[in-house]
C-alpha cells in the first residue's frame, strides 16, 4: 500500500479524514510530481526553495544538498502532524537509499524553527503508525465524524457535517 506524507499528516489531524482522503476523496494541491531515481540523476536541481512531489508520495518544500530537508509551516498548530510527516520524509528517503541527516520545520512568521530527526526509537514508532493508517484505510466504513476546532477549514467539512 502507498503511505504518502499527506496520509501521515491526516492520521494525527483526523482518521475520518485520512480514511476519505484514501477512497479518493482528494483536494490535491497542484505540484510538479517527479519520480526520485530521476531527480537523483539529474544535477539541475538547483533551486533549493521549489516545492517537488517525489514518486507521488512524499511533498517536500526543500531540500539541502541531499541532506536536510525543509518543511515551512506558517503556525505551531498540529505540530504533531508535521513532525510525524517530517519524519516520514526522512524515512521514506533513507529507505530509497539518500543519506538525509534531519529535517527543519521552519516557521518564518514566527521566526523560528524545529529540529527533527529520525532515531531507531522513532522510526520504530514510525512503522507503528504506517500499520496503524493501514488498518485505518482499509476499513469499510468511515470512522465517525466528530466535531473539532479544525473542522471549519477541513476540505470535508461540507461533507461531514452539511
Ligand atoms: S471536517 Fe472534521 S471530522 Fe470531517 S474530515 Fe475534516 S477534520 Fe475530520
Amino acid at each position: 500500500m502507498k503511505i504518502t506524507g499527506n496520509m501521515i499528516n491526516y492520521y494525527f489531524v483526523c482518521q475520518r479524514k485520512l480514511w476519505l482522503f484514501s477512497q479518493g476523496l482528494q483536494y490535491e494541491e497542484e505540484n510538479e510530481n517527479v519520480q526520485l531515481g530521476k531527480l537523483l540523476d539529474t544535477s539541475s536541481y538547483k533551486d533549493k526553495r521549489k516545492q517537488i512531489m517525489l514518486d507521488g508520495t512524499i511533498n517536500i518544500d526543500f531540500l539541502e544538498e541531499w541532506k536536510v530537508l525543509h518543511e515551512v509551516k506558517k503556525s505551531r498548530a498540529i505540530e504533531p502532524a508535521a513532525i510525524w510527516q517530517l519524519r516520514y520524509y526522512l524515512y521514506y528517503l533513507q529507505e530509497k537509499g539518500v543519506p538525509v541527516e534531519k529535517g527543519y520545520i521552519d516557521y518564518p512568521k514566527l521566526r523560528e524553527r524545529l529540529e527533527v530527526t529520525l532515531d531507531e526509537e522513532k522510526k520504530n514508532e514510525l512503522e507503528e503508525i504506517i500499520e496503524a493508517i493501514e488498518t485505518v484505510v482499509t476499513q469499510n466504513d468511515a470512522p465517525k465524524a466528530e466535531k473539532k476546532k479544525l473542522c471549519t477549514k477541513c476540505a470535508y467539512y461540507d461533507y461531514c457535517f452539511i
